[in-house]
């Protein structure tokens, strides 16, 4: 890649804004990856355009993040928000958008990177209609989240069925850990090429204070034995199975110190107040009500205060791709506790940075927990090491450069460098001319 300019790729992710607050706003994730991954390509030079579509009006139509980085809303069906399983009727006119903006500025993107399936769609009409190459990160896999959820909803065959198509046909999927990549090719299909290239954090942000400074900064006590969630409140995140892990607690007793802090937003009468109630429910059911606080949603400033004030984070999923909050901890030198599923199993290793159970076990997580409550020596040694694997392989500089280099490869369509299957018959030709 010679010029700058030619450095161009639009970020597609139609359902998570990645301008908007996280912590603030239902926001999760995937907002923070493209919104990192946007910022850290622009820093190494790239001109970085990220699609979402526009739920208000109040919204902004285009946010500049820095000079080369900017998210770009676009109008596809009415201006509200709209949960992500009634999407799929929007995307054509989101696809339409987008080539009208493309046309308004004079140019046009020759690599798409998609995100999550609904964007995967666009990515795919784009490449049909003007052959924009395309790079895919699923962020979550039908084939497996079906597998962990009563209720299929009615989008889920066309979900499907995307999902293959696009593994199938885009130039490269990034799988974000080794087991996602495992799970595309067992449950989604054998063809398509994937690269593993996980997600990240910053570093910088998280890391730098004591425990003892975020409790006071926190008004937590200073002697208590604080276990952290921090998340959405989403039944496949498992947050009853760490209520009743605590509630289990061999250290729970009518002089203990065991806190239990939940965070995490949530809107009356939706899905995540409804589970956000029901938690409560449980909380107040088990007697534990004097020793849980719900701080609510936490601000990204405010986020290595929590991690850091914490002795365990604690990630119960059901299932996750990757899972931000297991580094965010990591790198703040808090071990975690979490399930042993899907990105979880490469971010946490068992014994070394935090301790893995089964998912749904309440009593393997409750013995996990009182293991690291036990001992603040093993706490610390866990955390340090904890830091150090995030440090080394999970920062989003990594990522970023990773991705840019991914880029530029299909850009400059580098042929795969694959060696030529050689018959006895070709050997022998050769040795003719040779001669
Ligand atoms: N988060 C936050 N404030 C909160 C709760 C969550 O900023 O109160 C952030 C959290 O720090 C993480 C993201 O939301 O960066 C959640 O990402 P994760 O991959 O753990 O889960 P997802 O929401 O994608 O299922």
């Amino acid at each position: 890649m010679n010029s700058r300019t030619e450095q161009r790729v639009a970020l597609i992710s139609v359902h998570g804004d990645p301008a908007v607050e996280i912590g603030k706003e239902e926001a999760g994730g995937q907002n923070v990856y493209v919104r990192q991954v946007g910022e850290a390509l622009a820093k190494l030079g790239w001109q970085v355009d990220m699609f979402t579509r526009k739920v208000s009006a109040q919204q902004e139509t285009i946010v500049q993040h820095s000079p080369n980085c900017r998210t770009i809303r676009l109008e596809a069906g009415a201006v509200e928000f709209v949960p992500r399983d009634d999407l799929f009727a929007n995307l054509p006119e989101f696809v339409e958008k987008f080539l009208q903006f493309q046309q308004e500025n004079g140019f046009v993107y020759s690599l798409v990177h998609t995100n999550y399936w609904l964007s995967s769609w666009v990515g795919m009409q784009l490449k049909e209609k003007q052959g924009s190459k395309q790079v895919h990160t699923y962020h979550s896999l039908g084939a497996v989240k079906y597998n962990t959820i009563d209720v299929i909803p009615l989008v889920a065959a066309t979900r499907l069925a995307v999902e293959k198509q696009v593994l199938e046909t885009a130039e490269r999927i990034v799988a974000t850990s080794p087991q996602e990549k495992e799970h595309m090719r067992s449950l989604v299909s054998t063809e398509g090429t994937i690269d593993i290239i996980p997600c990240g954090t910053d570093i910088a942000q998280f890391g730098c204070i004591d425990r003892q400074a975020a409790r006071a900064k926190l008004g937590i006590d200073p002697e208590a034995k604080l276990v952290m969630y921090v998340g959405r409140f989403d039944p496949r995140k498992g947050i009853e199975t760490l209520v009743r892990a605590v509630g289990q607690s061999q250290l729970r007793g009518p002089s203990s110190k065991l806190q239990l802090m939940i965070a995490g937003g949530s809107r009356p009468g939706q899905s995540d107040g409804i589970e956000r109630d029901r938690i409560e429910s449980i909380v107040a059911e088990l007697g534990m009500n004097d020793f849980t606080t719900f701080p609510g949603r936490v601000e990204q400033e405010m986020l290595p205060y929590y991690y850091a004030a914490a002795d365990v984070c604690v990630v119960p999923s059901h299932y996750e791709p990757f899972g931000l909050v297991a580094i965010e901890a990591m790198a703040s030198k808090t071990p975690v506790v979490a399930s042993d599923v899907g990105g979880l199993q490469f971010t946490v290793i068992s014994e070394e940075t935090g301790l893995l159970a089964p998912p749904q076990d309440v009593a393997a997580f409750s013995t996990a927990i009182d293991r690291i409550l036990s001992s603040s020596q093993w706490r610390d040694e866990l955390g340090e090491a904890a830091r150090k694997r995030v440090e080394t392989k999970f920062s989003w500089e990594g990522v970023a450069s990773d991705l840019a280099q991914l880029y530029t490869q299909l850009l400059e369509d580098k042929p795969e460098i694959t060696q030529p299957e050689i018959s006895p018959e070709d050997t022998q030709k050769e040795a003719i001319l040779a001669s």
